[in-house]
């Protein structure tokens, strides 16, 4: 019999579809004979639907702006100090 792990640290990634197949089939196995992981697996399908509930971010276009500003005057300063 092998030892089982628990795979609470890797909920998230089966979830999000990135673990391999056997790592994969190894947590949902898992998951359905131990109530600890079961529960992280639920509290991680939540995480899931509650971010799939919030609206799109988008940065403000001040935002963007200053930000590409900034990134022009680092590498002009980096060309004239290299
Ligand atoms: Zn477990």
């Amino acid at each position: 019999m092998s030892k089982q792990y628990h795979v609470i640290d890797l909920v998230d990634d089966y979830l999000h579809d990135v673990l391999i197949a056997h790592d994969a089939e190894y947590v949902a196995a898992h998951c359905e004979s131990c109530s600890v992981c079961a529960i992280a697996l639920a509290e991680a399908r939540q995480r899931v639907d509650a971010f799939a509930k919030l609206p799109p971010a988008e940065p403000s276009d001040r935002l963007i702006k200053r930000t590409l500003t900034k990134i022009v005057s680092v590498a002009v300063h980096r060309r004239r100090t290299s």
